[in-house]
């Protein structure tokens, strides 16, 4: 059997691939999996965990946001830096570990 079907395809606005695409929250240009890194930045939805429910920006919306975007864009934005901020406390933290099991390791075993 053959039949004529109208199909929806998805291209990157960055490469022009076909290929599934995350739309930007500002200006709905959508970008592919290899493009969203160069091209945008992508927001994750909780301080702990990333995945289903992140946000993406291309990289203009990210640098002049419009006004309507404005407020979930700052709600990423709050995120992203506390996660930045955990990663820097869990470095810091994981230092502090070896220099503490070093001192330990470093005073001569007794008997
Ligand atoms: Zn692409
Ligand atoms: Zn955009």
């Amino acid at each position: 059997m053959k039949k004529l079907i109208t199909k929806e395809v998805q291209f990157c606005d960055g490469c022009g691939a076909e290929a599934y695409c995350e739309k930007c929250l500002g200006c709905e240009k959508e970008h592919c999996w290899q493009c969203r890194k160069p091209l945008g930045v992508e927001y994750s939805h909780s301080v702990g965990f990333s995945g289903s429910g992140d946000g993406y920006y291309c990289a203009s919306c990210d640098i002049n946001p419009k006004i309507e975007a404005t407020p979930l864009h700052r709600a990423y934005i709050a995120i992203s830096l506390l996660r930045r901020e955990s990663k820097r406390f869990y470095e810091d933290w994981l230092r502090r570990c070896d220099e503490a099991e070093a001192t330990l390791k470093a005073i001569p075993a007794r008997d």
